[in-house]
């Protein structure tokens, strides 16, 4: 079969996905089939191999996009004495507060600038000061932006002081290797349609068993309840607690399997990192700056600014989209940007194309300018 997209996606999620994690969702699957649940406990497994975990880790699957992943979590794990601490650098933290506040859930927020990652050494001093906050809540890499946080350098504090840890690894898991285990991450959140590669319909959760075990009851609503949710696939032997995605599943279960054969997440790693490279050193020449600088520079999503007065986004957009590739408008609210998202079923042909295509964009408006 001819592959039928009429572009690649340079967007952060949905992405593009093979054909083959396509042709995977073209069966009508049984939820209570032991065929299908199968496939949902090897996908529970095998999340927690790419997590570096054992047993004393688990897996909850959640319908929805990733902020339902991440709702589940936020309303589920704190009790009625517990207190959030958010690290906000970005809109993606934001929404945490937001989803926090709309539960009416008792939080604190330490905010750092959007181009600069949370400095683990004011987390640590925060957390000596306020002994009421119990959890900590962060993103990984924040999409907004392209900026990847240091979480092993939160994580270690936050152990030591002895909090329970979020991480918001949605657009990270996958590619960027985490030793969840090593970072003592109590919960992870990722969803379906980011760097593995499936389709969207699902968030999963890899969750610290002891710690999900003793939030039994927490939960503020009943579809976003992680520990019912948990207990439902674990007694089920895979069966979800309400209708499943079947065919997200499928195709995620595929994504599953071509990323190991790709070679795994530190060779997912690597060619996101080296699209990265190359179209954040092509738009360098070309003229556009980015917002992160490198150091901080995630391999998934990179932000730059509009490369001059009167630049238009539009015009843009539809000459890449007419040439192959569509691409994301920016997140920030105080400066003009737009943003390239380099993962998903890409390779360095792409990168080299959409570079070329950037580039007969700018000529293109030099010719018109001079008119
Ligand atoms: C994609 C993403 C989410 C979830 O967004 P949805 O639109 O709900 O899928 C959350 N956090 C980060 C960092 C993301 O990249």
């Amino acid at each position: 079969m001819r592959d039928p997209n009429p572009y690649k996606l340079l967007t952060p999620g949905p992405l593009t996905t093979t054909l083959s994690v396509r042709e995977a969702m073209m069966i009508d699957r049984c939820t209570w089939d032991d065929d299908y649940k199968r496939m949902t406990e090897e996908i529970r497994a095998g999340l927690l191999d790419f997590a570096h975990v054992g047993n004393d880790y688990t897996v909850v699957l959640m319908q929805g996009s990733g902020t339902f992943g991440v709702e589940s979590v936020l309303s589920s794990v704190p009790g009625d004495k517990d207190c959030v601490l958010v690290l906000v650098n970005g809109a993606y933290s934001e929404r945490m507060v937001k989803i926090l506040e709309r539960h009416g859930i008792a939080h604190a927020r330490l905010d750092f600038a959007w181009d600069q990652i949370p400095d683990a050494a004011k987390v640590e001093a925060f957390l000596a000061e306020h002994p009421e906050v119990t959890i900590v809540s962060m993103v990984h890499n924040e999409t907004t932006t392209g900026l990847l946080n240091d979480i092993e350098a939160v994580g270690r504090v936050v152990k030591a002081a002895g909090r329970t840890f979020i991480v918001d690894a949605m657009s990270s898991f996958g590619a960027v290797d985490i030793r969840v285990g090593d970072i003592s991450i109590d919960y992870l959140v990722s969803s379906a349609n980011k760097c593995i590669q499936g389709v969207p319909g699902f968030s999963y959760i890899i969750a610290r068993r002891e710690a999900l075990e003793a939030t039994k009851g927490n939960a503020r609503t009943v579809s976003l309840d992680l520990y019912d949710q948990w207990k439902g696939l674990e007694e089920g032997h895979g069966k979800w607690r309400f209708t499943s995605p079947t065919h997200v599943v499928a195709a995620f279960h595929r994504a599953m399997q071509e990323l190991r054969e790709e070679g795994g997440v530190e060779k997912r790693g690597e060619r996101y990192a080296r699209l990265n490279r190359r179209l954040r050193e092509g738009m360098a020449a070309l003229g556009f700056t980015a917002y992160v600088e490198e150091a901080h520079q995630g391999p998934i999503i990179t932000t730059f600014f509009y490369p001059k007065e009167g630049f238009s986004f539009a015009k843009m957009y539809a000459y890449l989209k007419e040439h192959g590739y569509v691409i994301y408008p920016g997140k920030l609210t105080d400066r003009d940007t737009f943003r390239l998202g380099n993962i998903g079923d890409l390779n360095d042909e792409d990168a080299e194309r959409i570079l070329k295509i950037f580039s007969d964009f700018c000529a293109l408006e030099e010719q018109n300018g001079a008119h």
